[in-house]
């Protein structure tokens, strides 16, 4: 309760001290100042990354220019663990450490987005086949917002105490470039985090808004490869032949009954065939027929039974269709990865942070999404280190009210045409990552 005089004691502690321990100016006001001063030189950045995108593990260039950036702030860098990725770290004191993570990989996309600093790129993928490539899922944006970050940190590091560990990871579409930088050492080479922090910009939020979810936010993957077997021939003489493009073509179609009869209604679960490929030539009946899929689900059991029933499926189709023990269908798990879950407290503490930084208008819950991330196995170590990772609005606020107007939705993330608005959506990056790594490192 306030007291309705002013208080003797809170005067004389002031004259007592006197100016030296007033206090120094709101440290908000100091940090988004601070983003404000850094915007152009970002903005560079980004324009640079998005026209010079590169794939999955071949983020030679793009690691190259994060190692640059943190050293340049004089962060302590490693290249290369886990292939290509980059760990950056800023000792400050004693205090937590916080993992700070951005991934750098773009899609192999044609972009159509006619933007000034759109990417024209050709490049090569992990396999050596030139690809179009795009910065479609704007890691760029995550780039550009994690060197922003580690700008104004440093700037403002007499205002905190603690260690930050900066992780630019590789191959984050394939799911691969956390398992990669786990596996080379992350946690033993270098100071073990006590909370782990990532955003990702989101088409389907207003550019200048955050949005949050405590416990699961983003889906389990597993990616699978099925290559349907069958007897070649020629295309006039079918009966003599098993006609791999007629069974792959079976077993796709059989497939969609997994969802809608065997997962209970209102349980979330995905399966999509993504790739359909073979034949050479209209008359002849091909050897074998390539799939892969996509399998999403947010409990272990329902993606065991995805992975389960679609091994069933596309045996039984194979034996119904006659295929020659022999020549059954080979089902292989190419990779999987586990639920994005975050750490209810740490998400309801940031969440805090993130109402009293930018305003409770700006800051909402969201529902759970099907796409995957591979920040989650930062997480699920042994150590269990708590995580959470936010959303970051990416569409112009006024194309977003003209889309919830008209129905017509926005370009998504993976879209050819999504076009994050930059400096709404690397600012709001930088504003909520800063904010989350003072309230987790607070000088007490
Ligand atoms: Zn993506
Ligand atoms: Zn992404």
């Amino acid at each position: 309760m306030r007291s309705p005089v002013p208080s003797v004691a809170v005067s004389l502690t002031a004259v007592l001290l006197g100016s030296a321990f007033a206090p120094g100016p709101d440290l908000r006001d100091v940090v988004h100042a601070r983003i404000r001063s850094e915007y152009a030189s970002l903005r560079a950045i980004y324009e640079h990354l998005h026209a010079h995108p590169e794939l999955s593990f071949m983020e030679v260039n793009t690691s190259a220019l994060m190692a640059r950036e943190l050293r340049a702030v004089g962060i302590d860098v490693t290249e290369k663990v886990g292939r290509l990725g980059v760990v950056g770290v800023l000792r400050n004191g004693p205090g937590p450490t916080v993992l700070v993570r951005t991934d750098m990989d773009a899609l192999p996309l044609k972009e159509t987005t006619g933007v000034a600093y759109a990417s024209t790129a050709v490049v090569k993928d992990l396999q050596g086949r030139d690809q179009p490539a795009m910065h479609a899922c704007g890691h760029d944006v995550h780039m550009t917002s994690f060197i922003g970050t580690a700008r104004t940190l440093v700037a403002v590091r007499d205002r905190w105490s603690g260690t930050v560990v900066f992780v630019a990871q590789p191959a984050e579409e394939i799911v691969a470039g956390a398992r990669a930088m786990l596996d080379d050492g992350l946690y033993t080479r270098f100071p073990k985090p006590d909370f782990a922090l990532a955003f990702h910009d989101d088409a389907m939020l207003p550019a200048g808004t955050v949005g949050y979810r405590e416990g699961p936010l983003m889906s389990g993957a597993s990616s699978l490869d099925i290559v349907v077997r069958g007897v070649s021939g020629h295309g006039s003489a079918p009966q003599t032949a098993k006609d791999p493009v007629l069974l792959a073509s079976q077993i796709v179609v059989a497939l969609q009954a997994i969802v809608s009869r065997e997962v209970a209604p209102g349980t979330r679960a995905v399966v999509t065939v993504g790739t359909i490929h073979g034949g050479l030539k209209r008359n002849i009946i091909p050897d074998e027929v390539k799939l892969e899929l996509t399998l999403r689900a947010f409990d272990p059991a329902v993606m065991a039974r995805l992975v389960a029933s679609v091994r069933r499926i596309t045996d039984g189709t194979a034996r119904a269709f006659g295929v020659p023990e022999d020549r059954m269908p080979v089902v292989t798990v190419e990779e999987s990865v586990g639920v994005t879950a975050n750490d209810p407290a740490l998400t309801r503490r940031l969440a805090k942070v993130f109402t009293e930084w930018m305003g409770a208008d700006r800051v909402s819950k969201v529902e759970p999404v099907n796409a995957a991330e591979d920040f989650s196995l930062f997480g699920q170590t042994a150590e269990r280190v708590p995580s959470v990772l936010w959303r970051v609005g990416a569409t112009a606020p006024e194309k977003f009210a003209e889309s919830t107007r008209t129905g017509v939705p926005v370009p998504s993330n993976h879209n050819s045409g999504f076009a994050p608005v930059p400096e709404l959506t690397i600012t709001t990056g930088v504003t909520t990552m800063t904010a989350a790594v003072l309230e987790l490192l607070a000088k007490l």
